[in-house]
């Protein structure tokens, strides 16, 4: 895919003008992003197609990993550094008298997901690749991506995110694979000749399921994977059947919006829909490309792998089993053994009110079919497992309980792996939230603790950092991440300290810029930045971020002249439109941030920025420029955590309960490289168990915190009255359900002690340092190693 620098440029001119008819130098940025987009494409389709032949022939084994959500960022950059001319294109673009990264940032970020989940699924894809996995990526195109956010006078407003309207240069419709995937109708039974039974489905409701793919490019290896996304349409010379305006609208419907939910259950009828569409239409591909194998059906999980990213695919199981029953007349013990056999699932949560069920009534009606071999599952089980572990316990495990289908239920029983995201979680999964299903299946249990690509997120992200590396190390981390960790020989090497910290500055210059740019606000790049940024949940504890800046905004008031160290505190985040209470903590920071931002008395001592539409692109520009991680979760609470990953990657020292992947960041790092507070998540437990805690006490005696709360309901915050009430009750008056106020000390312990260790350049940045060479371990390639070795049983190509 090589290529030298006027080769590149010759092309370049040549595609533009073939496509927009006149010189690029007249173009807009939008459409010389186009024209690179598309000389790429074309760069890697030969082995695009020679890597999916490639398989074909060698019969390869492939993963398929079903998600509902994919959240790649802006792909050129990445395409670029993975094909290796990432270098010779950014001089041929000078050349020529542009700016690669300005020409980068006309591609429209595709916000297919809403936060840790869907990124999870992209580094997935991207070291899927890069390791040289024969994988495959399954979910939804959707229409609109996950709303823009606006702040209105520090309100959040939703407007649509239409990320298709310049066209998107990386996808390929493939009309010819779409598939069928039918809703609604009639089940009946008849006997064939041979006195079998037969199912017959009629007057069903048939949708069209186009499929789009888009290349996932390896790095440096020549492979190229296949991500593809489903687009519902009205299938071709059925328009008939869908004459009227309102019958048409219903197809579109169905891929036209992602759900703005973050850890949080939608029970609605089209999220079940968007569930079985392409769910459906991904066992349908995969079965259609098996059975062009020719190989006896009993094969078929040494060749698939399908694996389930959360229980928003879980449908993918009773589906094969449709398959395999009405279409392919195997028996049910045969069909069972190849399902079970061939998916694995991963679950991502133990709040409860993220955990899928949906109404018996629900599924019966939209899918008949599919209902009957959940209920056939659902009796086989109970019947299997009642005179084994009791009626008791064998009824907690049942799919179908007081009219609810349990998603989580189904796909633990129909799958043959169950991964908890990091070993806290995996180990609360065994205890506690599964631990029925732990007692009958302790084999299927394992923990995979999530990961991140330092593509993206270091070489992309950080290009500073990682000349910096290069110099110091070596290029070897490059494609072996763990060999960052020769990094530490230099912890006490004052020139590669300061080093590390021109880096640092170079990247809080750069967010500086942006924030005077777009939010005419001007920040300190030699203040600490204390980075907040992940979806707005009352579990991920912003607030406690907040009391914590109205600790320090009371000690300046108070005393001016107090020697207090210099912070920047960033936050991004989205809430969920329905979620009223993080759309209230979204209003009480802007409102804060006002008040604090432009009070005089203060000298800068402290800033608030609250970035609008955080999302990937922000978060690339952020992270490098953190000094403080902050992963405050409430412990036992956050499954794993990504976000504290890339931020250790960059350098960032983490301020963090003992929650989610931060308890592996800290082995990894040491204790003297992070700062540690809180409650951990036994003792949260205990709390829950014996019911005693109680936040109004704590309130009344402890008057620091008791003067901070009070801020909420004094008048001091201007134009915030009803919602820093709100807040202020929900932690006083309804006993604070995220033990905020329990972890406030430690918090401010933590905090200062943080204060301290920035003083001390050297200190901070050593501490820097560790972190950056402690964090190749949290690599997505070695995460999905493991996938492959323990889960998938498949081996990298080459
Ligand atoms: C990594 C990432 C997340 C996940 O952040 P957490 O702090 O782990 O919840 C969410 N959104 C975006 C855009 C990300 O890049």
């Amino acid at each position: 895919m090589a290529f030298d620098v006027q080769e590149f440029k010759k092309e370049y001119q040549k595609t533009f003008e073939e496509l927009f008819a006149y010189s690029y130098e007249d173009g807009s940025k939008t459409e010389q992003f186009i024209a690179l987009g598309d000389l790429v494409r074309g760069r890697y389709s030969e082995d695009w197609i020679q890597t999916i032949t490639n398989y074909n022939k060698k019969k390869e084994k492939q993963v398929y990993y079903f998600s509902m959500e994919f959240l790649p960022g802006r792909m050129l950059k990445s395409n670029l550094l993975n094909m290796g001319i990432l270098d010779c294109v950014k001089q041929g673009m000078e050349e020529m008298g542009l700016d690669l990264d300005e020409v980068a940032r006309a591609e429209v970020d595709p916000a297919l997901g809403n936060g840790g989940l869907g990124r999870l699924a992209s580094c997935f894809m991207d070291s899927i690749a890069s390791t040289g996995l024969a994988g495959n990526g399954n979910g939804i195109r959707y229409r609109y991506g996950l709303f823009k956010q606006k702040f209105i006078n520090g309100y959040q407003i939703e407007l649509p995110e239409n990320w298709l309207r310049n066209r998107n240069v990386w996808e390929v419709r493939k009309e010819n694979k779409a598939v069928i995937v039918r809703f609604g109708g009639d089940v009946s039974f008849t006997q064939d000749g041979e006195g079998k039974l037969r199912v017959r489905h009629e007057n069903t409701r048939d949708i069209l399921a186009v499929p789009y793919d888009t290349a996932q490019v390896g790095y440096n290896n020549g492979i190229v994977n296949n991500l593809r996304l489903w687009s519902a349409e009205i299938p071709y010379g059925d328009e008939a059947r869908f004459s009227t305006e309102e019958q048409r609208e219903e197809v579109k419907r169905i891929t036209e919006v992602l759900y703005p939910d973050d850890s949080n259950y939608e029970g609605r009828l089209l999220r079940v829909q968007q569930e079985y569409f392409f769910s459906s239409a991904g066992v349908q591909s995969i079965v259609r490309y098996f059975k062009r194998l020719n190989l006896d059906w009993s094969l078929f999980p040494d060749k698939i792998a399908i694996h389930i990213n959360d229980t928003h695919p879980t449908l993918a199981i009773p589906e094969l089993m449709r398959i395999l029953l009405d279409e392919e007349g195997l028996t049910w013990d045969q069909a069972w053994e190849i399902t079970k056999k061939t998916v694995s699932y991963t679950n991502h949560t133990i709040l409860q009110e993220a955990m899928e069920r949906w109404p018996e009534t629900m599924i019966s009606d939209l899918l008949p079919r599919i209902y009957q071999i959940i209920q056939e599952i659902n009796r086989r089980h109970i019947d299997k497992k009642t005179p084994l572990y009791g009626e008791e316990l064998t009824q907690r495990t049942a799919i179908i309980a007081n009219g609810q289908i349990k998603m989580a239920n189904l796909a633990i029983i129909g799958s043959h792996s169950v991964n908890g995201v990091a070993k806290l979680h995996t180990d609360i999964l065994m205890a506690d939230t599964l631990h029925d299903f732990y007692v009958m299946y302790p084999q299927k249990f394992n923990n995979k603790t999530n990961g991140i690509t330092q593509r993206r997120w270091v070489q992309i992200a950080n290009e500073n950092l990682t000349a910096m590396l290069d110099e110091t190390i070596g290029a070897e981390w490059k494609s072996d991440p763990e060999e960052i960790k020769i990094l530490k020989a230099h912890r006490d090497n004052k020139a590669v300290l300061d080093k590390l910290e021109q880096v640092k500055l170079a990247n809080k210059k750069r967010f500086a810029a942006y924030a005077l740019k777009e939010m005419n606000l001007e920040i300190d790049p030699t203040a600490l930045f204390d980075v907040q940024i992940k979806r707005l949940h009352a579990y991920k504890r912003q607030l406690l971020n907040v009391l914590h800046i109205l600790d320090r905004y009371l000690q300046l008031k108070d005393n001016p002249k107090i020697n207090l160290q210099k912070r920047v505190f960033i936050f991004g985040a989205k809430a969920a439109p329905s979620y009223y209470y993080a759309k209230q903590i979204i209003k009480l920071i802007n409102a804060i941030a006002d008040m604090i931002n432009n009070d005089p008395a203060l000298n800068d001592k402290i800033k608030i920025v609250f970035v609008e539409n955080y999302g990937v692109s922000l978060a690339e520009l952020i992270i490098p420029a953190a000094d403080i991680s902050e992963q405050i979760s409430l412990a036992g609470k956050e499954a794993s955590g990504t976000s504290n990953m890339k931020l250790m990657s960059n350098g960032a020292v983490t301020m963090a309960t003992l929650d989610g992947a931060n308890v592996e960041i800290r082995d990894n790092v040491g204790e003297d490289n992070i700062f540690i507070f809180g409650l951990k998540s036994d003792e949260v437990q205990e709390y829950y168990r014996n019911g005693v805690y109680n936040s109004r006490d704590i309130y009344e005696k402890n008057p620091r915190l008791k003067r901070i709360l009070n801020l909420l309901i004094d008048g001091t915050i201007p134009g915030v009255e009803t919602e820093a009430r709100d807040i202020f009750d929900s932690l006083v008056m309804y006993n604070d359900e995220y033990f905020l106020l329990k972890d406030f000390d430690s918090y401010l312990q933590a905090q200062y002690e943080a204060d301290k260790a920035f003083s001390d350049r050297d200190r901070w940045n050593r501490m820097a340092l560790m972190n950056i060479a402690s964090s190749g371990p949290f690599s997505s390639d070695y995460t999905i190693l493991r996938y492959a070795d323990e889960i998938w049983k498949i081996k990298p190509q080459n």
